[in-house]
């Protein structure tokens, strides 16, 4: 996280950016996968409405979780 980028993109942006490394820091301290792709990284993040990286493997990774449990991605 910069103040320059928090700037750009505004205090709601930045909360749930904020949201998203607290889940990362969160499971990392607690020994469980951590990383963007990780299912219980993804369901964490449903959990508490973090938002989902928006980078192509983290997408996909929550597409497949979306699909596995039959949730709908408009609701998430
Ligand atoms: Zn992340």
């Amino acid at each position: 996280m910069s103040t320059t980028v928090n700037a750009e993109i505004g205090a709601a942006a930045a909360e749930g950016n904020l949201l998203h490394e607290l889940v990362h820091w969160r499971l990392n301290t607690l020994g469980l996968p951590f990383d963007d792709t990780d299912s219980e990284f993804i369901a964490e993040c449903i959990r508490v409405g973090a938002p989902i990286s928006q980078d192509r493997r983290a997408q996909a990774a929550y597409q497949r979780y979306m699909r596995r449990f039959g949730l709908n991605e408009e609701a998430a």
